[in-house]
């Protein structure tokens, strides 16, 4: 099924809210230039480039704020319902191998082997080594925040509504709790940055490609690995809390109301996939993916600013793009080389 066909089915994974289109225009027709093949190679690369490095950026942060148990890398399975969507994802598959990704192709008996709970519905899976999940993403930044403040760090919570510059530096931010005077500054700030982006003269192209899960409590059927369901567009995962469905892109903008209709969706196609779930005891949410036209994060030191920095636009991938993030921001905060070329992830390549 094609972008058009989606757009016309209420219940497919892309939506646009028709009030909205006019707003989401000039940024679909720059994301629409980024998928000329070049640049998909392109920044499939540089995406790569920075996301190879996740789970050896990770587990040193993860074990230091001991929580091992919460990261699991057995690999994902990315299954198809049709054969023909499958070879309609050879680009991508490709994609996957030139990046330096593998994974062996699994008939529907390998499948059933692998994952008894599900439907014997797909044709064709994929078995990606090397790639994981985070069974809490909550619970390991609260892991991560306790072990900041027991070493004598300080988290402050407060709203960001001015910074000064002065000498080509940020000389001062102010806050809802006051004024800080900052030795460096990380912009971070996911799909509100253009208003802090603003205050230092940049104009971001940053769209949300609003996201919806479902995480299911009391599943009674659940995977053994972190599903993908291509045909669907949805992951479903086994998390701490119980199974998570995740998918969707809504674009509505920042503030709109969530229609967790489309939120709804995803328990009737899980018990297609998992038959034997339970779907009463669930909860919803809906969530902002900062995205550029080009699907690239930007990354590194503010243009004629000294002291600051930007890490944002990470969209569909920012837990996978968060460490390496970090480890870059700290090498360049502190004067060291960057561990990857920063060119693709600049601010002012808009
Ligand atoms: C349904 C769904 C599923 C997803 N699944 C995955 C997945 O499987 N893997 C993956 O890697 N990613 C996934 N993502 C993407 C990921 O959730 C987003 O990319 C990520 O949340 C963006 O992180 P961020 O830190 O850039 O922004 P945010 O998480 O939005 O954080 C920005 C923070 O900045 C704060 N802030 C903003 N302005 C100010 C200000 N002026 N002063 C002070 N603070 C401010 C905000 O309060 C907020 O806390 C998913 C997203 C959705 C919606």
């Amino acid at each position: 099924m094609g972008c058009a066909q989606w757009l016309r089915d209420p219940h497919g994974p892309l939506h646009i809210r028709k009030t909205y289109l006019p707003r989401a225009l000039p940024w679909l027709l720059r994301f629409m230039a980024e998928t000329r093949l070049a640049r998909v190679r392109h920044n499939a690369a540089a995406l790569q480039a920075l996301n190879r490095h996740c789970v050896d950026s990770l587990m040193p942060l993860v074990r230091w704020a001991g929580v091992e148990d919460l990261i699991r890398v057995p690999g994902q399975l990315y299954l198809y319902i049709k054969r023909e969507s499958y070879e309609g994802d050879r680009l991508v598959n490709e994609l996957r191998v030139a990046s330096g990704e593998s994974y062996d192709v699994l008939n529907k008996d390998e499948i059933r082997d692998l994952e008894p709970n599900l439907a014997p519905i797909f044709e064709v899976a994929l078995r990606v080594h090397g790639n994981g999940h985070c069974r809490n993403p909550y619970r390991l930044s609260q892991a991560l925040a306790e072990r900041i403040a027991r070493e004598g760090g300080q988290i402050l919570r407060a709203e960001v509504n001015g910074l000064e510059v002065a000498d080509g530096k940020i000389a001062a931010v102010r806050t809802d709790r006051g004024t800080i005077a900052p030795r460096a500054v990380v912009i971070a700030s996911g799909m509100w940055l253009r208003t802090l982006a603003k205050l230092l003269g940049h104009h971001v192209p940053l769209e949300s490609q609003r996201g919806y899960h479902v995480t299911i409590a009391d599943p009674g059927a659940v995977p053994r690995n972190m599903l993908m369901v291509l045909d669907k567009k949805i992951a479903i995962t086994p998390m701490e809390t119980g199974v998570r469905i995740a998918g969707t892109v809504e674009l509505a903008g920042l503030d709109a109301l969530p229609n967790y209709e489309r939120a709804e969706i995803f328990l009737g196609i899980g018990k297609t996939i998992l038959p034997g779930l339970r779907t009463e005891t669930h909860s919803e949410w809906m969530g902002h993916r900062p995205c550029l036209p080009d699907s690239l994060p930007v990354i590194g030191r503010a243009p004629n600013i000294a002291n600051a920095f930007f890490a944002f636009g990470h969209g569909h991938l920012e837990l996978l793009g968060a460490a390496p993030t970090d480890r870059v921001i700290a090498q360049i905060v502190t004067g060291q080389a960057p561990m990857i070329d920063l060119a693709p992830y600049r601010i002012d390549w808009f």
